[in-house]
């Protein structure tokens, strides 16, 4: 019910009369290593070369040199709220649609090949305005793919409602079709819903958002160690910014976060706010990455600020001073070390994300490949499993759409294809930004 057309596998389309493309001399990441290798690319997917070769002899028509740079598969943010000046939540103007646009196109530049619209609680009303301007795109060599709405909201705790608006809250009644009469017909634009699982009838909920082949996070919650992992045996595949919005863990009380980092499974998977400590501590995010290593799913959890320059600007109905690449209120000072309530929103790339983490998880692993590893597959292949759809994205698995990076090893961006078509005129990221 979640498939979308535009997100239908590429695979199927005929392509042996396509242009094939080889990526020659790279540092392939596939099956959790890199290893030097080639790789094959025809009609915007991964193709095998054995089929190629000893069906019918093909050399390539285009040949990519990767000058010994690391190859992976393009970044996946399951957690936007915008960025560019871009609002998801603002649909007041109608143009939200080439708002969407515009972030699409913006954050190639950072690597992110595809993403999920992040709507956090809202009311009917607006539901029904902004839902049909964030349908599910195909990405392509000028904008990353738009995979479906993440809908953080309305069915969490009054307890955790962090920045939501409490009046717009709700709370399942356990009738049928709850997700349609909440947000209205356009229900198959939604990927993801992250809900509160201890709430009435949750579990009913979860039932008929995996019968859609919607995601469930759990997030903004008061859960129980044992509520959590409920819902995780009922299909729940992630907590959404894990530390954020739930109790902490106490030695009597392990909750959501316990419940997490105690799972002998791949799952559940947890986006985490890697921005440098900003919005978790780094000692926060090693823990996670030590319990779980494979668990982890980088979010940039970004507002409107995202990418727009240092100084005072508008979100929403508040004016945001960004100072150094931290958003915060205006009037609010500086934070402390307690001060996170006068964080306006995260706005760091997930590129930049991305090499805090590896920061991080060479403190864990050391220099070697295993910590690039981790970091790439925590913005890749780690939220395209939680979303169920590495067998296209997050991979470089024969048959998955050929959205690529190449990288160096510190992971700043070189190149960026999407579709193996690839992306002109973007100036990635330098190493003296981040
Ligand atoms: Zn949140």
């Amino acid at each position: 019910m979640a498939g979308p057309s535009a997100t239908e596998p590429s695979a199927k389309r005929p392509r042996e009369h396509l242009p094939l493309t080889r990526f020659a001399n790279c540092r392939v990441l596939r099956g959790h290593s890199l290893a030097a290798a080639d790789l094959w690319v025809q009609g915007g997917v991964i193709v095998e070369p054995q089929r190629l070769f000893y069906g019918s002899f093909q050399r390539a028509d285009v040949v990519v040199d990767c000058e010994g740079l690391i190859l992976a598969p393009g970044y996946i943010d399951v957690q936007l709220n915008g960025g560019f000046g871009v609002d998801f939540c603002s649909a007041d103007d109608g143009g939200l649609a080439a708002g969407v646009r515009t972030v699409a196109e913006r954050v190639l530049a950072h690597g992110v090949t595809a993403f999920l619209p992040t709507v956090i609680t809202s009311s009917a009303d607006a539901y029904r305005r902004i839902l049909p301007q964030l349908a599910p795109t195909a990405g392509s060599a000028s904008a990353a793919a738009v995979l479906g709405v993440h809908l953080e909201g309305p069915f969490l705790s009054p307890s955790r409602p962090g920045c939501h608006p409490a009046e717009h809250l709700a709370t399942p009644d356990g009738a049928p079709d709850q997700l349609r009469r909440v947000v209205g017909d356009l229900v198959h634009n939604v990927r993801l819903v992250t809900l509160a699982p201890e709430l009435p009838h949750a579990g009913e909920l979860i039932d008929e958002l995996r019968g859609r082949g919607v995601a469930v996070a759990v997030g903004h919650s008061m859960a129980t160690a044992e509520e959590a992992e409920a819902a995780f045996s009922r299909g729940a595949s992630m907590v959404t910014h894990l530390y954020n919005a739930m109790p902490p863990l106490k030695f009597g009380a392990p909750g959501i976060i316990g419940a997490v980092l105690g799972s002998p499974t791949h799952r559940p998977f947890y986006g985490i706010i890697v921005d440098g400590g900003v919005h978790v501590h780094l000692t926060s995010v090693k823990i996670a990455a030590a319990a779980r290593p494979h668990g982890a799913v980088l979010v940039t959890d970004a507002i409107s600020a995202l990418g727009l320059p240092d100084g005072t600007h508008r979100v929403g109905d508040i004016s945001v001073v960004v100072r150094d690449g931290v958003a915060r209120k205006e009037g609010t000072g500086t934070a402390g070390r307690d001060g996170t309530a006068t964080l306006a929103g995260a706005n760091m790339p997930l590129d930049a994300c991305v090499r805090h983490y590896h920061t991080l998880l060479r403190e864990l692993h050391g220099d070697g490949d295993a910590a690039a590893v981790l970091a790439l597959e925590a913005a890749s292949l780690h939220p395209a499993r939680a979303l169920g759809m590495d067998h296209r994205k997050g991979s470089l698995a024969v048959g998955a759409d050929a959205d690529l990076l190449l990288l160096d090893e510190s992971l700043h961006i070189r190149r960026c294809f999407v579709g193996g078509v690839e992306v002109e005129g973007k100036a990635y990221a330098r190493p003296t930004v981040y």
